[in-house]
């Protein structure tokens, strides 16, 4: 199977960079709403697909096996079931494309059901099955439901980088009944990573050199998709916190999840991404933020961090106010980290963070120390908001 590399496709023409497109990317069909994983079956006939394989870790199959079969079952469609182990490694979807071949299955789509690492591995089976993928998100913490990129790993889970693919999932079918039941710090870390989305995009769509996430220029709508998904999260995010606690799931419920999933997700793909997701993957290299954190949590951190680099105080400020105002953290010391004792590890982390293709998406020079600095600056913030 040939890797597929989306950027020398859309680069710019005989001009260069005057000639690069905007290119919006998108799933073909989005679909959200309470209990909608009961009609999956009868959504599958829009593809069509009539032989498709489930991917579910085990405690994902206990929790939703039955719903899909049944449903599926209900249309009179069979199904493969290939239970994921846990790990989005090159790995692991070997050992599933290789099982599904060797079971003889004629699969016509993948459905992958459960977290950011199941969509992942689910949209690579697919891609080497030469299958359209069906993506059921069973928590609203991850951008990677609608998007034609999954983020690899080592089987040891240390992050290696992007896999692209030609098509984006042929559907996302997003169950916001099951979404809701899920932890609750799931869902509030998917609003940290939905509100960089906006800012993010905004700094690629403004720097003519920023590109977004297949190497293309910004359309209008994705950064409108961007900004929408921020205005939803600081209008809709503490009244969905509510709700969850209380097992609701309403209308800010909903809005939210439209936003964790569909408009951060196609915000990031179409919008780019900039220094808030360069800090948020650099922190990764430290082994305790790795273990104890969700990325919504850390890119947290790093859109405060990006908004002092780019002087934007009072946005930074809002943003902390929001963070603090939801529990999401925005300190070192929320992070169990100390500037003094852990100053080497951090700055490693910043020189980690600068490998990222999308940390140089800013109209200025940002060095390891740029960062570094815009980080202690962000904890000075944050630090003062908590004496008050
Ligand atoms: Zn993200």
């Amino acid at each position: 199977m040939e890797p597929f590399f989306p950027e020398g496709i859309f680069s710019g023409g005989a001009d260069g960079n005057q000639d690069t497109p905007r290119v919006l990317i998108s799933p073909c069909r989005y679909i959200q709403g309470k209990d909608v994983l009961d009609h999956l079956g009868r959504y599958l006939s829009i593809l069509p697909s009539q032989r498709p394989v489930v991917l579910m870790t085990e405690g994902g199959r206990l929790r939703i096996g039955e719903k899909i079969e049944a449903s599926l079952k209900q249309a009179g469609i069979e199904l493969h079931i290939e239970i994921f182990r846990g790990e989005c490694s090159y790995e692991e979807v070997e050992r599933v494309s290789g099982a599904v071949r060797k079971s003889g299955w004629a699969a016509d789509s993948v459905i992958a059901a459960g977290g950011g690492k199941c969509i992942d591995a689910g949209k690579c089976i697919g891609f080497r099955l030469g299958v359209p993928a069906v993506i059921c998100p069973t928590i609203a913490s991850t951008d990677a439901p609608c998007s034609a990129v999954s983020v690899m790993y080592t089987p040891e889970g240390v992050g290696i980088g992007p896999e692209f693919f030609p098509n984006s999932p042929a559907m996302v079918v997003v169950d916001t009944r099951l979404i809701a039941s899920s932890p609750v710090r799931h869902f509030i870390a998917g609003m940290g990573d939905a509100l960089a989305t906006f800012y993010e995009a905004r700094t690629c769509f403004n720097n003519p050199f920023g590109r977004n996430m297949i190497g293309a220029r910004i359309t209008l709508a994705a950064l409108a998709l961007a900004e929408l998904c921020a205005k939803t999260v600081f209008e809709d995010g503490r009244k969905a916190i509510e709700a969850v606690r209380c097992g609701e799931v309403n209308s800010s419920v909903e809005n939210i999840i439209e936003a964790n999933t569909l408009l951060s997700g196609m915000g990031f793909e179409s919008g780019g991404l900039s220094i808030a997701h360069a800090m948020a993957a650099g922190f990764t290299v430290i082994p305790t933020l790795h273990r104890d954190f969700l990325h919504g949590e850390l890119v947290g951190i790093g859109l405060i961090a990006q908004l002092i680099l780019e002087r934007e105080w009072d946005e930074a400020r809002k943003i902390v106010t929001f963070l603090r105002a939801v529990g999401l953290p925005t300190t070192l010391d929320q992070l169990q980290l100390n500037i003094q004792r852990d100053a080497k590890a951090l700055m490693e982390a910043m020189t980690a963070a600068m490998k990222e293709p999308f940390a140089n998406t800013e109209p200025f020079e940002v060095t390891p120390e740029s960062l570094f600095s815009a980080l202690i600056e962000a904890d000075r913030l944050a630090e003062e908001f908590g004496n008050r």
